[in-house]
């Protein structure tokens, strides 16, 4: 029996993540789902101090290991300060900017366990009223939360439960369209979990043995640098983040290919283990790209930062606009689905 990936029901897990608000420190509701679906395959699973989740699959070879990781955790902000008139200002979860979330809709979860809504807007939005509506800096002083509630003063706001360090999510607006491509917020990295999600299952229900234990860590904390860099087996020798693929002027990935990233901020990726995803790809004909990250760092590079000695790699679906509102194409999570199983079912590099 052989991996058959199945595109319509990886889209609706997708759809089931992107819509569980998952900030990076918020990480609760979408962590305690996961774990429902571990137990529900009858995966072995242990649960992190910090809150990741390690699946373990055992393989043919138990001495032997290998780990591969995705990331729930999302983009998100903290209440910083409510404002005299009512409105609030934001404190930044995770590496983005404040345009990227001009004009969204979010959601203000207090420590009481309700939920309220809310619009993310410049200060001085109304083109009617200010002059400098379209050149004003979008800055943590501009930016302000407009909570839907007749709530205009510091203590209003309080007395609906709002206080500073409350999380905010925002809405990921989540569509799937007949033209194959999905778009919404977090696909990054949603998507690559999705599809790692989907992998467990096959291996939780079907005959096919693995070849090594495989490891399969879902990570909360990668936004801020430090979600898969603890609590590795030490039986592991290959540590693969799926992670997204990062679209732009003079790059090569795109969103109908899986990308295979050869470095990144923290350096170039283990040779050997990239030139064998390279070469799984060749001979499995799917379709991928090799590319270089300008910006970016990995739960891998996380990984050999905190010290771990472990060959690592990187690849994962191509993500357009990634950081804002974000859109990849059901051919680049299908050839991800399909290097993913080409990686677990191979031997090791050496
Ligand atoms: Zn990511």
């Amino acid at each position: 029996m052989t991996y058959q990936w199945n595109s319509k029901e990886t889209i609706g897990l997708l759809g089931e993540l992107t819509g569980i608000p998952s900030p990076s420190g918020y990480t609760m509701e979408i962590m305690d789902t996961i774990k429902k679906m571990m137990a529900s395959w009858e995966v072995e699973h242990i649960t992190t101090n910090k809150g990741g989740i390690i699946a373990t699959i055992k393989g043919e070879n138990d001495e032997r290991h290998r780990l591969l990781t995705a990331h729930v955790d999302t983009l998100g902000a903290m209440v910083k300060e409510i404002k005299p008139s009512g409105r609030l200002k934001l404190s930044l979860v995770g590496g983005f900017k404040f345009n990227a979330i001009e004009g969204e809709n979010c959601l203000i979860h207090t420590a009481s366990g309700k939920t309220l809504t809310g619009t993310i807007l410049l200060h001085q939005t109304t083109v009617h009223v200010y002059k400098d509506a379209g050149t004003a800096e979008r800055s943590a002083d501009n930016m302000e939360v407009r909570i839907d509630e007749k709530a205009f003063s510091e203590d209003a706001v309080r007395e609906l439960g709002i206080e500073v360090g409350d999380f905010v999510s925002f809405d990921p607006r989540f569509a799937a369209l007949e033209s194959g491509f999905v778009k919404s917020r977090h696909l990054d990295d949603k998507a690559s979990t999705a599809l790692l999600l989907q992998l467990v299952k096959h291996f939780s229900e079907s005959s096919e043995k693995l070849p090594y234990t495989t490891h399969f860590y879902i990570s909360n904390n990668e936004e801020i640098g430090y979600g898969g860099n603890s609590n590795i087996p030490p039986q592991t020798e290959e540590y693969i983040a799926v992670d997204m693929g990062a679209i732009g002027d003079g790059q090569t990935s795109d969103e109908y290919t899986v990308s295979i990233c050869a470095k990144d901020s923290s350096g170039p990726y283990h040779y050997g283990l990239t030139r064998h995803l390279i070469a799984l790809a060749k001979d499995k004909n799917i379709d991928y790209k090799v590319d270089i990250y300008p910006y970016y760092g990995s739960d891998a590079s996380a990984a050999i930062s905190a010290g771990y000695d472990v060959k690592h790699a990187l690849f994962g679906p191509g993500i357009e606009a990634s950081h804002s509102y974000e859109r990849t194409h059901t051919d680049s999570l299908k050839a991800s689905a399909a290097l993913l199983y080409a990686y677990v079912m191979s031997p090791l590099v050496s």
